[in-house]
């Protein structure tokens, strides 16, 4: 492939960009740009923009609502949106959740959640992690038992994103305790979070947010038709949509704009310091730039819907970056980043040092950056 943008490709950032420019609100840039906690009314105005647009789902083909984009484009739409400082439509809904259902969902289901999905009529949450399973998300242990057309669902869920925000959550139960093996006898199910036997109770993380929560479940009735494809056949869908996670999570747009802002700081510096900090800049430019060019051909040469094992290394790379870029950030600006503000409960305290609190979390959500490094040794390399 060509490494190099087309003037199509071209045309098309500059449509990206004045877009932007005309349909993002100052106030809403800027506090993406502070890195402050959204509230949940601006996350869902932004989604329901690009929705309007035809732009809220780059990776849906056209017959379900996406816009029938190249790769080139899907990745030139994130890295704009990300650079001009304006949240990424809802991952949850747009990378997680509607690829499986396009996949493997039946024709009501994506029916009746794509479009509300598209939308952010409804939030969802992911319910896949456990006390006991994380990294070996096989040995989950919330059960669903059959009783007539519902399943009896009981467990604990933990680390869910957003889940006090959510509608729904998609979540990976056991249906077969008997099963040969841990990675058999699991369904995917689709959980109405307003259902009697439900309760989340709020993690506060190191940053002083409230993002992750944990999910209980105490006899939750859920409809058979909630469940996505067969019974016992959920592993093979959680693995598509966690392959599908990971190919987003470079975010290279993002480290760009926190490099641009040591940029910025660093004029402040003595001059002493400030070579340093540049020169540290100018190293981190550089590997964002190769994982640029990697992600393009990741991009460029993964069959429409299928996977690429390499987006794992994807994963690995763009989190150190953007890990690297914080903390040299947080150097930058030396004691300035004690200011560590608390501005209540829909509000996350904003500034330089709490994000890169949240940064450290990267490497592990979306599969700890060890688990990946096992992946390609087995998927690539043949170890
Ligand atoms: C901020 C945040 C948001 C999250 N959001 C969600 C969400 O919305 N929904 C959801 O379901 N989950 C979510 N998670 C959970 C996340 O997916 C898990 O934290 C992750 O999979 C790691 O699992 P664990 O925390 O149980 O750690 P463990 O699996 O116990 O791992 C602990 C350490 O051991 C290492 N390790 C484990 N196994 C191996 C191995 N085989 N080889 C080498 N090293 C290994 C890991 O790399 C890690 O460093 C979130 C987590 C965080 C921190």
């Amino acid at each position: 492939m060509d490494l190099f943008f087309t003037r199509e490709d071209r045309a098309f950032r500059d449509e990206v960009r004045a877009f932007l420019q005309s349909e993002l609100s100052p106030e809403l840039r800027r506090r993406v740009e502070e890195g402050r906690a959204l509230s949940k009314d601006e996350v869902v105005g932004w989604q329901r923009i690009l929705n309007t647009r035809g732009w809220a789902t780059p990776s849906w083909p056209k017959e379900w609502g996406g816009p029938g984009w190249t790769a080139v484009e899907k990745h030139i739409f994130l890295d704009e949106l990300h650079r001009a400082g304006a949240p990424e439509p809802l991952s949850f809904n747009v990378s997680m959740l509607g690829p499986v259902l396009i996949a493997f969902g039946s024709e009501s289901q994506k029916s009746y959640f794509l479009p509300r999905a598209a939308n952010l009529d409804d939030w969802w949450a992911q319910g896949f992690s456990e006390p006991g399973a994380g990294s070996d998300l096989a040995a989950l242990s919330t059960t669903a038992v059959r009783e007539g057309d519902h399943y009896i669902v009981n467990g604990q869920k933990i680390w869910q994103g957003m889940a006090h925000r959510a509608d729904w959550m998609f979540t990976l139960v056991r249906t077969d305790p008997q099963a040969p093996k841990k990675q058999m006898g699991i369904s995917f199910l689709l959980i109405d979070l307003r259902s009697p036997g439900i309760e989340i109770r709020p993690i506060i993380t190191i940053d002083g947010r409230h993002e992750v929560n944990e999910v209980f479940l105490d006899n939750v009735r859920v409809p058979i038709e909630n469940r996505i494809g067969e019974e016992n056949k959920g592993w093979t869908y959680a693995k598509y949509l966690m392959s599908n996670e990971r190919t987003g999570i470079a975010r290279t747009g993002i480290t760009k704009r926190i490099l641009q802002r040591i940029r910025t700081e660093a004029t402040s510096l003595p001059a002493s310091s400030r070579v340093i900090v540049l020169t540290e800049t100018a190293r981190l430019e550089a590997e964002l730039m190769a994982l640029e060019f990697t992600q393009l051909r990741v991009l460029a040469s993964m069959t429409e819907g299928v996977p690429d094992p390499r987006s794992s290394m994807l994963k690995i790379k763009g989190t150190e970056l953007r890990q690297d870029a914080s903390e040299l950030l947080l150097r930058t600006v030396g004691e300035d980043a004690r200011e560590f503000t608390y501005e209540g409960e829909d509000e996350a305290p904003h500034d330089i040092a709490s994000n890169f609190f949240t940064l450290r979390a990267a490497s592990i959500y979306g599969g700890a950056n060890e688990v990946q490094k096992n992946i390609l040794a087995k998927t690539i390399l043949g170890q």
